[in-house]
């Protein structure tokens, strides 16, 4: 991506002092799809920034809600089938579940029972990565269905968080860094 098609996208991402709660920055990035340049130019980083060789993985998995925005497209994109993580109680049954730590309590992940099958290989994509809680729950819930993470893709990394250091040793590629 070139400094100029950089600096739009980034512009267009939108910043939220205080939602969903005080001392929270939040980062918006319904600009971005809103917007035909900004869109296409993030879902070309996507494609150049993979953390993996495409032909390294089979599947794109997104997490609900904002991995459903763009990771369905660049599943398209890629020729991959796209895997929903969802939060818990939105798929009818058959799922498996896991839970994970947020701030307070806890929450939890499922995908339909069967849709990973054993060695499939998986792209996790996200919008963005604070603590890593999220995106390691996802890689917990691909590896006990047998399927195998090839790596993680974010649109935006929170800085001064070892979110990314939380994920170990797997491939990992963010498009944006911000605190
Ligand atoms: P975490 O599990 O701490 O890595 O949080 C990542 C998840 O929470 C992602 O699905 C994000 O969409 C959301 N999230 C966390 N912090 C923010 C933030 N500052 N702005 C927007 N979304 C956030």
């Amino acid at each position: 991506v070139g400094a100029e098609d950089a600096a739009y996208l980034v512009s267009k991402i939108r910043t939220i002092p205080g939602f969903p709660k005080e001392g929270i920055l939040f980062r918006d990035f319904m600009p971005v799809l809103a917007d035909a340049r900004a869109f296409g130019i993030l879902m070309g980083a996507l494609e150049a920034a993979l953390p993996v060789d495409v032909d390294d993985f089979d599947m794109v998995a997104g997490l609900e809600a904002r991995g459903f925005l763009f990771g369905p497209a660049l599943a398209a994109r890629l020729g991959k089938g796209f895997i929903a993580v969802r939060k818990a109680g939105k798929l009818p049954p058959e799922t498996i579940s896991q839970s994970y730590d947020l701030e307070y309590g806890q929450a939890s992940m499922e995908i339909e029972t069967n849709v990973v099958h054993g060695g499939v290989r998986v792209l996790i994509v996200d919008d963005l990565i604070a603590t890593g809680g999220t995106a390691n729950a996802a890689r917990s819930l691909i590896e006990k269905c047998g399927g195998v993470v090839a790596g993680f893709s974010f649109v935006m990394e929170l800085t001064g968080i070892d979110g990314m250091k939380s994920l170990g040793d797997y491939p990992t590629s963010s498009l944006v860094c911000m605190p």
